[in-house]
């Protein structure tokens, strides 16, 4: 797995993975193991300066290879949707497998987009957005 942490959101990544973040479901201690390949984790906004950086790291990633959005910003451009200098959505440059959404999601909804991703491999679930607690009502991506 290589978190590209961008801003705020990922310091719930880090959470998340480091256990910091004293997720509240039972089952959601420890991100579960991935069968096979690298988990790109895109965390945080998404600038027009970092952009080059994320797309050379996906490149040199071997395959199989899945890619996790974890907020707002990197989902839709979050609060800076309107900015000159911010992706509006890095579904737009990459293949998308799973959307955590929320500003920020909480480590719990992290860990809920990985169990996502977990089950999409494993079972064939569809890719798309993750459902998960820590998730505010209201949060569209
Ligand atoms: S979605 Fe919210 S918390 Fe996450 S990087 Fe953007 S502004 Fe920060």
């Amino acid at each position: 797995m290589l978190d590209l942490g961008l801003a705020c959101c990922g310091v719930e990544v880090m959470a998340a993975l480091h256990e910091e973040g004293a997720p509240t479901e039972p089952d959601a201690t420890e991100p579960p193991d991935l069968p096979i390949g690298w988990v790109l984790v895109v965390s945080g906004t998404v600038t027009d300066v970092m952009l080059p950086a994320v797309l050379a790291t996906y490149a040199e990633l071997p395959e199989p290879r899945y890619v996790l959005s974890v907020g707002a910003c990197s989902n839709t451009g979050g609060p800076y949707w309107d900015s000159y200098s911010v992706t509006k959505g890095i579904d737009q440059l990459l293949p998308v497998h799973v959307a955590v959404p929320g500003c920020p999601p909480r480590p719990d909804a992290v860990l809920g987009g990985l169990r996502a991703l977990h089950r999409m491999l494993t079972e064939g679930a569809t890719p798309g957005t993750a459902s998960a607690p820590g998730t505010s009502e209201g949060d569209t991506a």
